[in-house]
């Protein structure tokens, strides 16, 4: 459920050691002329053409596209004028034009329908691709430009959009390293070639580690109520594993989570619990802890370098919650009740673990178990008696319903629009008479498509020299296709996905600014799931139910009653779903707040950390250091808190509504949507006060999570 770029953009790191192949741009300029993706498109809205794109055209597009900018680069460089916002930030902030219409289709369709002609686009151009971005942020003669835009900003006399966008181009300017001189620049580069290619390391010995190990059993009583389908994928894994018979379990989370929470063997639940606990950290080749203690002694040298205290300054320097210590600040308020809560669990659980007979202490490995039979036992709720309330198209309407009472946008399909895919549903979105921006929507899993759900831009919207260009969306999802005449029916929190991404969609359309890097999602990391998250909200409300979650034989509502029991069932153990999340987030600031580059013994290091917050020894943060992919293998190091940041914004915003007693309070919605316009083009922590007047609250995440009353 991220945003895709984000994704995308770290895929481009991450891939920016591998070489690049000759090429010859000059070779195929006449081509070019032909190729559909540079031309100008003559469709409604503008609309990639894409029953004219074939596959093999994006690679020489890209490739063209990057001839055109560094051109645009070059010119802004030759300028004999005075540098001035004119004639370099704004030069510099709708150069690539071509390169930005190309990628964003080329990133929205490779996700969504891949082939093998896209995926090698992919590796070839992702290092290309960064070298060209590398370049142009480390080019001194065009930092100088900006530098003497930006030490003059007072005297400019810019907008504040303006300004915003000055200085967040400073900013990454000098993040990227063009500012560091000397000795400290080739330093610096060994540093990044240093952490691209450990992290690199990280990931493959993990998934080396995870797929190593098994737990196997040939005795059927070990499976304890395990599903069906879940039986017959162990028993087809232990073929694959080369067992003649039996079943496997492995460390991945759709095969090790159903294990832990139905097998009545507490040894094998044990030994798998430990596996998975243990991965890079058996001393063996693929070990991860000297990995974990270079990189993080490599991060805070290189934000010395750049001038930060630590890794977190410098990563939260474009965050909303700007200093560690922000984070740490939250994350104090919400810690206690949360292991007060889990450690009351744990009690409850050791106890039935007593009166079944079991003479042992209670364990890591025990805990999922009691959790599913207590949600069994006492709430009687099985998800897939949501289904038939949620067919997929009637939600798609509630979303569009949901948008239409708050914000007066209404959506018109487009049946004749060319798709990359015949399930895409592409619509027109509307305000009265006026276009906003068209949306693609594709719901059903295939082999082309990559897992989970998402939004992204092919177009961001923006306003420069006159010109308006709408915005166009996509959200994609996986949900099972209709078969026959079985409709696609979604469970509930499926429904709730479509609320999720259609957040998204909106804060892209909705976006009304002047420049396309400050535009719709391109906010800050810690605030882009805000608006997703809080539409979820709404999606459950009674209001809104009524008026799509309709049982597609019968039409009648969803009953208020199921609701509850769902609610009951999935919110009972969010004591220990808190602390586990919260635990690796210290984990995360922990590491990331070192202050010198002394290695650190890992094992001891996160011992120390986990005491001090007084985690409890039957939970694990919800990742080790050594299996901790989004921080050494991810883009998210010091920003695991994000999820948590978002959930308390959205939380205080609904709650801002609900307060007014009306979810759809004009007034309110009016200002909301007034902050997603906004996009990017102020600072997160702005963009909320504007909205809500005050800075953001963590009372109502107290009470939505049951931590107080
Ligand atoms: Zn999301």
């Amino acid at each position: 459920m991220y945003k895709l770029s984000i994704l995308l953009f770290t895929v481009v790191l991450l891939l920016s050691s591998c070489n690049s192949e000759n090429k010859d741009p000059n070779k195929t300029t006449k081509e070019m002329t032909k190729n559909p993706l540079l031309v100008k498109w003559d469709t409604p809205f503008g609309v990639p053409p894409f029953d004219k794109i074939k596959s093999e055209d994006y690679l020489p597009a890209l490739r063209q596209a990057i001839v055109l900018h560094n051109k645009e680069i070059k010119s802004i460089l030759n300028n004999t004028e005075k540098a001035s916002f004119k004639n370099t930030i704004e030069a510099l902030e709708i150069s690539g034009a071509d390169l930005k219409k190309v990628s964003g289709v080329f990133f929205a369709i490779e996700a969504a329908n891949t082939n093998k002609i896209l995926k090698e686009t992919s590796k070839t151009m992702a290092p290309e691709l960064t070298a060209h971005f590398d370049e142009i942020q480390l080019n001194t003669n065009l930092f100088n430009r900006i530098k003497s835009v930006y030490k003059q900003k007072e005297k400019l006399n810019l907008s504040a959009e303006e300004l915003h966008l000055l200085n967040e181009t400073y900013k990454n300017y000098v993040q990227a390293g063009v500012n560091v001189e000397g000795k400290d620049k080739e330093r610096l580069k060994q540093i990044n070639k240093k952490l691209a290619s450990l992290s690199i390391k990280f990931g493959t010995n993990l998934l080396d580690e995870t797929n190593s190990f098994e737990v196997h059993t040939n005795t059927k009583k070990d499976l304890g109520n395990l599903s069906e389908s879940l039986i017959a994928l162990a028993a087809d894994e232990a073929k694959k594993r080369g067992h003649e018979t039996g079943w496997s379990f492995t460390l991945q989370r759709p095969s090790i989570n159903p294990f832990l929470e139905t097998s009545p063997n507490r040894t094998m639940r044990e030994k798998l619990f430990q596996g998975y606990a243990m991965r890079g950290n058996n001393d063996n080749e693929k070990d991860n802890k000297a990995i974990v203690s270079e990189m993080t002694s490599l991060r805070a040298e290189k934000a010395k370098l750049l001038g930060y205290p630590t890794w977190a300054d410098k990563v939260l320097a474009n965050r909303m919650a700007a200093t560690p210590k922000k984070v740490y600040d939250l994350m104090d308020q919400l810690w206690p009740s949360a292991l007060a809560m889990a450690k009351k669990d744990r009690n409850t659980f050791a106890k039935m673990m007593k009166d079944e007979g079991i003479k042992d202490t209670f364990r890591g490995s025990d805990w999922r178990y009691y959790v599913a039979k207590v949600r069994a036992e006492r709430y009687d709720f099985n998800e897939e008696e949501t289904r038939p309330y949620f067919e997929f198209n009637n939600v798609r309407d509630g979303a569009f319903k949901l948008a239409n009472t708050l914000f007066g946008l209404e959506f018109k399909p487009l049946k004749t629009i060319p798709t990359w895919h015949k399930d895409q549903q592409v619509f027109e979105v509307l305000e009265g008479n006026k276009h906003i921006g068209v949306i693609y929507m594709d719901f059903f899993a295939r082999e082309s498509k990559r897992g989970g759900a998402w939004m992204n831009e092919v177009r961001m919207q923006s306003n420069v020299n006159g010109k308006y260009v709408t915005p166009i969306v996509t959200n994609n999802f996986n949900f099972p296709a209709p078969s026959g005449d079985k409709p696609s029916l979604l469970s509930f929190s499926e429904a709730q996905t479509v609320f999720h991404e259609f957040g998204h969609a909106l804060h892209g359309l909705l976006s009304n600014v002047k420049y396309a890097s400050l535009s719709g999602t391109n906010v800050p990391r810690d605030f882009v799931e805000f608006p997703s998250q809080v539409m979820e909200n709404w999606m459950s409300e009674p209001q809104v139910l009524a008026t799509y979650a309709k049982h597609y034989k019968t039409g009648k509502v969803i009953p208020k009653a199921l609701i509850e029991k769902m609610n009951k069932a999935n919110n009972f153990d969010v004591g220990f779903r808190t602390v586990e999340y919260m635990a690796a987030t210290y984990l995360d600031l922990n590491w990331h707040t070192l202050t010198n580059t002394k290695k650190q013994a890992v094992n001891t290091f996160e011992k120390a950390a986990m005491h001090k917050i007084g985690l409890i020894k039957e939970i694990l943060p919800r990742y080790r250091s050594t299996y901790y992919a989004h921080i050494f293998s991810g883009g998210y190091s010091a920003g695991y808190y994000s999820y948590l940041w978002s959930e308390v914004l959205d939380a205080d915003t609904f709650n801002e509504f609900k307060k007014t007693g009306n979810i759809f309070d004009k007034n309110l919605a009016k200002k909301y949507r007034a902050m997603l316009a906004a996009g990017g083009s102020k600072s997160g922590m702005d963009l909320y006060k504007d909205f809500i007047g005050r800075d953001p609250k963590i009372g109502p995440l107290l009470i939505k999570k049951g931590f107080k009353k």
